[in-house]
């Protein structure tokens, strides 16, 4: 589930971590979705996350208390679609079913030079039947994995290496010259952009985080506080002025400039960061409030380890550091201890 549209590089650290905490379904339905969630912690999809933890509960559960073995049962479970379900069933449970994941079906549409638009459900339905007639009964998770390894490593969406190829007898889209024309994918429409402004309130050595609610994007993960999604931009002074009426908090907004991309599968987020000091740490902040919704809790943290956040927390913080460390009077002096 953490392969789903994410690299295997990016996913071997998160895998290990994992499995050391949880090595047993037992182990990971008793867990709270705070902690999973902690340890998913930058993967993104977070969606896949909570769905696993879902997953474990229904398996340690059910009559089993194992993981099905079969297609048919594990294609049930939360989370887990053909790709997933063909995956775990013919590589962890030898049954000849394919796993198509976007690597495959490039391969695939190249293989046959398949004119059908892929973001299309009827298309990815054909491929699938296809794919369910090349699996051999025999070792069919190798063959998966090899489909897999092929399309990640020489099958690539550019420059594929042909020459390399142990199919390129049998491949039409390299016969005919024009690999790279598959798959056929009708144009997308741009990603919209969402703008935000984001403050890092620091106090005492803490900085304040925010829960987000649940739906949506980055359900219940943790976050700076995020003001608005306006148009315009906020100057330091209104910022100062929007925290201290929706948060109740007293703070001093430094008059940073951080500006901030981070790109998701269906929007471009476009973040305007400040740092600020809160003057003192309130008893409590007022939650009902702004951003993408209203949050659902906050908390002080030393470290964002502390709880579960999104990746793009962590790059803001990283930001913030590295422009806190200003040059003065020739020295390069770091503000406010963050
Ligand atoms: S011959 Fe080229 S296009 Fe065809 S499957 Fe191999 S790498 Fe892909």
């Amino acid at each position: 589930m953490m392969l789903q549209q994410t690299r295997v590089e990016s996913v071997v650290a998160y895998f290990q971590r994992f499995l050391r905490r949880f090595p047993t379904l037992d182990s990971l339905a008793a867990a709270s979705q705070e902690e999973v969630l902690k340890l998913w912690s930058g993967l993104g999809y977070y969606r896949r996350a909570r769905q696993l933890h879902q997953a474990s509960r229904r398996m340690a559960g059910g009559r089993e208390k194992q993981i099905p073995s079969t297609y048919k049962e594990l294609i049930k479970l939360p989370g887990v679609g053909r790709y997933t379900a063909g995956a775990i069933a013919s590589i962890a449970f030898g049954e000849p079913v394919p796993a198509l994941d976007g690597n495959v079906m490039r391969v695939l549409t190249r293989l046959l030079a398949l004119p059908d638009d892929l973001a299309r459900q009827a298309t990815r339905n054909k491929l699938q039947q296809i794919a369910a007639t090349l699996v051999p009964e025999k070792n069919p998770g190798d063959y998966n994995q090899a489909m897999m390894e092929l399309g990640a490593t020489l099958c690539t969406p550019r420059h594929p290496a042909c020459g390399s190829c142990p199919l390129r007898r049998l491949c039409r889209a390299r016969d005919a010259g024009n690999p790279e024309k598959f798959p056929v994918k009708a144009a997308r429409g741009k990603a919209p952009r969402v703008k935000c402004t984001s403050v890092v309130v620091r106090q005492n050595g803490k900085w304040l985080l925010l829960r987000r609610p649940a739906g949506g994007l980055w359900e219940h993960l943790w976050e700076f506080p995020t003001l608005s999604r306006s148009k315009q931009d906020l100057s330091p002074a209104e910022v100062q002025r929007r925290i201290g009426r929706m948060l109740g908090l007293d703070a001093q907004v430094k008059s940073q400039d951080i500006r901030l991309r981070h790109q998701l599968t269906h929007r471009r987020m476009e973040y305007r960061v400040f740092a600020a000091t809160a003057i003192r740490r309130p008893k409590k902040i007022s939650l009902p409030l702004c951003g993408p919704g209203r949050y659902e809790a906050y908390r002080w943290v030393a470290d964002l380890d502390e709880v579960p956040v999104a990746g793009i927390t962590r790059k803001i913080l990283e930001e913030v550091r590295a422009n806190l460390i200003t040059r003065r009077h020739g020295k390069i002096a770091k503000l406010d201890g963050v």
